[in-house]
C-alpha cells in the first residue's frame, strides 16, 4: 500500500462531523503555508512512518468502536495509494473523511465517490494563492472546490485567518465568492502560532477577525451553517 502513514489520532470527536473518528495523518506536502500546523509533516521522507501492516490492526481492533477515518495530512492528494488506502477503510466498515487543500484536483475527483464528508481548506481568495503560499495553485484549489460542489459530497469549507496572509475585506470577499458558488458549511479558525513559524503576527491582529462583529454578521447570513473557531 502506497500509502504513506505519519501518525495516528486514534480517537476524535471533532475531526469528522457526527462520528467517533481515528485520524491518519498522511506524510508530505508541497505547499508552504506560513500558519501551517503540522510541519513535521510535510517532508515526503525521512520521518518515521507507521506501517500499513500495523494500520490494518489497528483498523480490525477498532471495527466495532470507531464510525470513520479521516485521511489528513500533509496533504493526502499527494498520496498515489490514497484511492486504494480509502477502499480497504471502507471495505472494513467505516465511513471516510478527507482534509484537504485541494492540490491535486484530478486525484481528489478519483476518490469523491469513495469519501463520505471533507473538510476543505481554503487559504485565501484564489486569485491570491500562486503569490501567497510557496508552491501552492490556486487554480488546482479552485477546482477541487468546484468537483467537491458538483459531486454532492457533504463538506465543511475552513479558512484559517493567518493576518498575514488575508485582510478583512479579502476574507468577506471570499466568503461572497463561495457562497455564491453553492458553499452552505464555512468555519472560520482563529490561527495558532507553532514553534516553528518565523514571525508570528500578534495577539491583536490574530484577534482582529473577530472582534469585528459586523463581518461575522455578515457571514453569518451567507450561509446555512457558519462556524467560529477560536484556538
Ligand atoms: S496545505 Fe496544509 S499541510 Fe500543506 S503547508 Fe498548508 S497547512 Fe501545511
Amino acid at each position: 500500500m502506497s500509502v504513506v502513514i505519519g501518525g495516528v489520532e486514534p480517537f476524535t470527536t471533532v475531526d469528522f462531523p457526527g462520528r467517533l473518528a481515528a485520524v491518519f495523518f498522511c506524510l508530505g506536502c508541497t505547499w508552504r503555508c506560513p500558519y501551517c500546523h503540522n510541519p513535521e509533516l510535510q517532508p515526503f521522507s525521512g520521518m518515521p512512518v507507521v506501517e500499513w501492516d500495523k494500520i490494518v490492526e489497528f483498523l480490525e481492533s477498532r471495527k466495532k468502536l470507531l464510525d470513520g477515518i479521516v485521511f489528513s495530512g500533509g496533504e493526502p492528494l499527494w498520496q498515489d495509494g490514497l484511492a486504494d488506502a480509502m477502499k480497504q477503510v471502507k471495505a472494513m466498515g467505516f465511513d471516510v473523511g478527507l482534509h484537504t487543500a485541494g492540490a491535486d484536483a484530478a486525484r481528489l475527483e478519483k476518490v469523491l465517490p469513495l469519501v463520505d464528508w471533507i473538510g476543505f481548506d481554503i487559504k485565501v481568495p484564489f486569485e491570491f494563492y500562486d503569490r501567497r503560499i510557496p508552491n501552492a495553485k490556486g487554480e488546482e484549489a479552485l477546482k477541487s472546490l468546484r468537483a467537491i460542489l458538483k459531486s454532492g459530497v457533504e463538506f465543511e469549507a475552513r479558512t484559517t485567518l493567518d493576518p498575514r496572509l488575508i485582510s478583512v475585506s479579502e476574507l468577506r470577499e471570499l466568503a461572497h465568492m463561495i457562497a455564491d458558488a453553492g458553499v452552505k458549511t464555512y468555519a472560520l479558525q482563529e490561527y495558532r502560532p507553532h514553534p516553528t513559524h518565523e514571525t508570528p503576527p500578534s495577539a491583536e491582529d490574530i484577534s482582529a477577525f473577530f472582534r469585528d462583529k459586523a463581518l461575522l454578521s455578515e457571514l453569518n447570513d451567507l450561509f446555512s451553517n457558519f462556524i467560529v473557531r477560536r484556538a
